[in-house]
């Protein structure tokens, strides 16, 4: 029997081992409540503020500058309707980019019903937004543009530092989800003049349900859910201390390791793509050829649909995707692939490879065992592909 391989890394990750064991403690004997003012109370802020300072190394930011939140949603949320709202008498427009993550386009639509004007900016056909198209939509009465760091669909990487500068100065707010690529690429916020980034301690190894938003000194939010006025009032509610401190180790973690991680996903991610487009006739790679996510190969083979791929790739113990799990429950083609200009049919035809920390060389040689087959066998079932 062949191992199972797990290749969808973009949709969730296993907590670190090392992240487990700094955690432990404070499910147990180390509980307190950061605010408590006796000394349980203090052993528990001491935990949360040096989490809060190895997130903000992992940035380049000023422990000062982050807020804990309860994943990168509500991190989105809190900075894209925080800012909005905040600053709503200074100017009703946003800027998106297309290929957002669905929780920036639901936030853009939610902006829209409360009268504010949402302008997208439409990718090229490798997934990449042109810095200069986005400032050609940057207007006087612009608060915010929102554009993720790399797509967690087809892995391309977004000229975040040229976007940055573009908007230094101009008043306008920039806001980045940088879940697909944290621990991936590296993130400055120092040399990235960035005005709001959203990160997901899950995307870096550590424990769901925990995010953080970085919020550049001088940047005002109003809070989106009122309560005790923890997290300097910007996100109330009792800190989840434990998943807190795993997110500040595995962000320690991940600074250490990223440099070493990033070049091995990448060979054996450059290793699956070059077998498949060399072995699979008529496959194809979505996304940016060279600026995309180490960890990331999406395909799209003619006359097949992605769905049945899946299902045959899960019969032979291989867990992959055929896009964000954040929407899989639609049957709408991603939004992401028809912005770069696929036919439906096309990104129906779509699977997504994300390879981790846990990966090895030798998953890319059971897909390799089995992936041509499966292409081989849905194409001699389908209308949609020609025989010889
Ligand atoms: N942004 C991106 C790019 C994502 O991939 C995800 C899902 N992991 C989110 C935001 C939402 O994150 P969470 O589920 O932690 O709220």
């Amino acid at each position: 029997m062949a191992e199972d391989v797990y290749l969808d890394y973009q949709s969730a990750k296993p907590v670190d081992p090392r992240v487990i064991e700094a955690m432990l403690p404070f499910l147990t004997e180390r509980f307190g409540n950061p605010a408590a003012l006796h000394a349980v109370g203090d052993k528990a802020m001491e935990a949360l503020e040096n989490a809060r300072r190895q997130v903000a190394a992992f940035l380049g930011a000023d422990p000062a500058e982050i807020v804990f939140t309860s994943g990168a949603t509500e991190a989105n949320n809190l900075a894209i309707l925080g800012y909005a709202s905040r600053n709503r008498r200074t100017g009703d427009h946003v800027v998106i980019s297309e290929v957002e993550h669905i929780s920036i386009h639901n936030i853009a639509k939610y902006l829209e019903k409360d009268g504010f004007t949402v302008s997208k900016v439409p990718p090229d056909q490798y997934g990449r937004i042109d810095p200069a198209k986005l400032r050609a939509r940057v207007r006087d009465e612009t608060l915010l543009v929102s554009v993720g760091w790399a797509s967690n669909e087809i892995g391309t990487v977004q000229p975040v530092p040229e976007i940055a500068e573009m908007l230094r100065g101009t008043g306008v707010v920039l806001h980045v989800d940088a879940v697909a690529a944290e621990g991936l690429v590296p993130i400055d916020v120092d040399a990235t003049p960035v005005d709001l980034l959203a990160l997901s301690s899950n995307d870096i190894y550590g424990p769901p349900g925990v995010g953080a938003l970085y919020i550049r000194d001088g940047v005002k939010l109003a809070p989106i859910a009122m309560g005790g006025g923890q997290e300097r009032g910007l996100r109330s509610g009792t800190e989840n201390l434990p998943g807190i401190v795993g997110m500040g180790a595995a962000a320690e973690i991940a600074s250490a390791e990223m440099a070493d991680e990033a070049a091995r996903l990448a060979s054996m991610r450059d290793r699956l793509i070059e077998a498949v487009l060399g072995t699979i006739p008529d496959s194809h790679l979505n996304g940016h050829p060279v600026t995309r996510l180490p960890n990331n190969a999406h395909f799209r083979f003619e006359g097949v649909e992605g769905e049945s791929l899946l299902l045959l790739m899960k019969d032979a113990g291989i867990s992959v995707s055929t896009g964000s799990a954040c929407s899989s429950k639609t049957l709408e083609p991603s939004h992401t692939l028809i912005s770069c200009g696929l036919l439906h049919e096309e990104a129906h035809g779509s699977l997504e490879f994300t390879f981790g920390r846990f990966s090895k060389p030798a998953d890319v040689d059971r897909v390799m065992e089995v992936l041509p087959e499966v292409v081989a066998r849905l194409r001699h079932m389908s209308p949609l592909y020609p025989s010889e």
